[in-house]
């Protein structure tokens, strides 16, 4: 096939705007591809040899591409830059070179697909020393051989700017349209790019195999599925009454989203976008490895970074440190991960996307062996509106966003790549930075773990309440203190330990270590939010709920100087809760 016949049709596809057109300009590039060549043509509309998952770009940087043109064209590249600062692109200024060469040199050997295509892969697969020669010999050589209209496009391709505009919902509708028998085979065709995000294979089959063949497609192992998204509404009355009176609720992690794909003994993690990014968290591969009890397994979780010393969740930024090439072993001692696992999309051989939610989730269930980082999504079914508000809120306290809240009705398929109603968050609707730093007691304190062994993990801390005389729990708190505080801590408190809760706490939290209040800590927090589990506040905002300051964390301050009722009150802290809603809401 010449290379000539996709630059005519990308012509005509660049002269139109409306999609309608542009689906017929496809059709008949399509049309006239063969067959063994369909799955090449369609990566090349997208300016792409493989799927985005091979993570193989040509990226071509700019000054590179210049020489490349100055090669081919026998001009300087002084004169391509000061072409190109007029035009902005060089796929234009190569082809006004071009366009003077051709008047002189007649004879020129067509450009095929196949070369085009061979060669842009060579230039992207090539490394290491002489790589950069070899990619722009390559170039020039096949730009030297091109009409200058092919020559504008290749140019486009290699620098990753082709953008014809083409979405891939135009591709496939195209497809459906030439050997698909019509516009009605389109869902079969769209469902088969859904769990699959190759265009290019789902165009060999249906060229292959028609809309039948298609309909046959199934999940594979090592390809990714495209996401399933939520719809998002604003309180658990709509919810309920969208998710048809009862749904299934579960926390939504502030982590990042892996899809994890199991063949025996290799795991392969691909992210929201459908990257592989295995290499980010070979942690997270060895417990899927680990404790996935199937054979082979396609599962979705979320990965959360957990603080190594409490093993308490941390907020969505800490993961960023893992989004590097080099230091990964560091970066994971570090920021370590938990794995929340919330989907199961196929398990030895059965491809269940097809399934509805529940059959789904009673399988994770059975192919996770759950272990202290790896669990199952907590969750909670409920029909009432009360009760989803109160998981909610722990939820959030919990150090999570919020719910997502999945149908559990016959039809609740995993709807791939798509954004619908069978899943609904249910989010804060405020955020806002806790400026101040409060004063509290402390009450309690949970034995730490890991490093921490031997001395406490956590406080159990709590605002004074004058009118009741007594001290309200309102956060655990792990996290600030350093190697010698620690050790130090439980020689500290020693004198302060009590066998039981002391009579003015009120907490529903059971602390592994009680003290007299008397202690009062320095401690400034992300937020304040709403919480069915500490008792400062509790039924003052809302029925059934206290508030909870979230991610605390010590200042290295003991006050010493004050004693436990000179620290913040209850009343205070309700003032701040307000301040805060009032700015985010002005
Ligand atoms: P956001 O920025 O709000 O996360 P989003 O567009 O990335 O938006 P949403 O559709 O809003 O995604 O929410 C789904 C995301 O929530 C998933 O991509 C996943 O990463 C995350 N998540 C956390 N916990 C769960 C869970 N239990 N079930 C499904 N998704 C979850």
């Amino acid at each position: 096939m010449k290379y000539a016949s996709i630059a005519d049709v990308y012509e005509k596809i660049e002269a139109t705007t409306k999609r309608l057109e542009m689906t017929d300009h496809l059709v008949e590039l399509l049309k006239q591809t063969p067959k063994d060549l369909i799955d090449k043509v369609v990566y090349l509309t997208q300016g792409k040899l493989y799927p985005d998952f091979i993570g193989i770009e040509i990226g071509i940087a700019e000054k590179m591409a210049v020489r490349a043109v100055a090669k081919a064209t026998g001009h300087s590249e002084k004169e391509i830059v000061e072409d190109l600062k007029k035009t902005g692109d060089l796929g234009k200024t190569a082809q006004k070179f071009l366009e003077e060469k051709t008047q002189v040199q007649l004879f020129q050997e067509p450009l095929t697909v196949e070369k085009v295509y061979g060669d842009l892969d060579k230039m992207a697969k090539a490394t290491g020393a002489g790589s950069m020669d070899l990619k722009k010999n390559l170039l020039a050589g096949l730009l030297s051989n091109a009409a200058s209209k092919e020559a504008k496009f290749i140019v486009r391709t290699v620098m990753g700017q082709l953008r014809l505009g083409i979405a891939d919902m135009t591709v496939l509708d195209a497809l459906a349209i030439a050997y698909g028998g019509g516009k009605q085979a389109r869902e079969h065709v769209e469902r088969a790019y859904n769990i699959s995000a190759d265009l290019g294979r789902v165009a060999r089959a249906v060229v292959e195999k028609g809309v039948e063949g298609v309909k046959k497609f199934e999940v594979s192992l090592g390809k990714p599925i495209r996401s399933m998204l939520a719809e998002r509404l604003g309180s658990p009355e709509e919810i309920l009454e969208k998710l048809g009176g009862k749904c299934i609720a579960e926390y939504k992690y502030d982590g990042e989203r892996i899809q994890a794909h199991k063949k025996e003994n290799q795991v392969t993690l691909f992210s929201r976008r459908l990257e592989d990014i295995t290499n980010q968290y070979p942690d997270a591969a060895e417990l899927l490895r680990k404790h996935v009890k199937a054979k082979d397994a396609i599962i979705e979780a979320e990965c959360v970074a957990i603080d190594p010393d409490t093993g308490e969740m941390r907020p969505f930024q800490d993961l960023m440190h893992r989004r590097r090439k080099y230091g990964v072993e560091k970066a994971m001692k570090e920021y370590p991960v938990s794995l929340f696992m919330f989907d199961a999309l196929y398990v030895d051989g059965r491809d269940l996307t097809l399934e509805s939610y529940l059959v789904r989730h009673k399988i994770l269930e059975k192919t996770i062996g759950q272990a202290d980082r790896v669990k199952i999504a907590q969750y909670h079914i409920t029909n009432n509106p009360e009760e989803l508000e109160r998981f909610f809120e722990k939820a959030v306290e919990d150090g999570c966003e919020g719910l997502i809240c999945k149908s559990i009705n016959e039809d609740s398929v995993y709807q791939a790549g798509a954004r619908g109603w069978l899943w609904i968050k249910y989010k804060r609707d405020y955020k806002s930075e806790m400026t101040d730093t409060v004063e509290l007691v402390v009450v309690g304190a949970f034995y730490g773990r890991g490093k921490r062994a031997g001395t406490y993990g956590a406080l159990l801390l709590a605002a004074y309440d004058p009118d009741e005389d007594s001290f309200k729990t309102v956060t655990k708190c792990g996290t600030g203190f350093t190697d010698e505080n620690l050790k130090k801590l439980p020689e500290m408190m020693k004198e302060h330990k009590i066998p039981n809760k002391h009579p003015r706490v009120q907490s529903t939290l059971e602390a592994d270590v009680w003290f007299e209040p008397t202690v009062v800590i320095e401690t400034i927090g992300a937020e304040i939010t709403l919480s069915p589990i500490h008792t400062c506040a509790m039924n003052v905002i809302r029925k059934g709920s206290g508030l909870a300051i979230r991610f605390p964390r010590f200042t290295g301050n003991y006050r010493l100087d004050k004693s436990a009722e000179d620290g913040t009150t209850v009343n205070e802290i309700v003032q701040m809760y307000r301040n805060q809603l009032k700015k985010f809401t002005e």
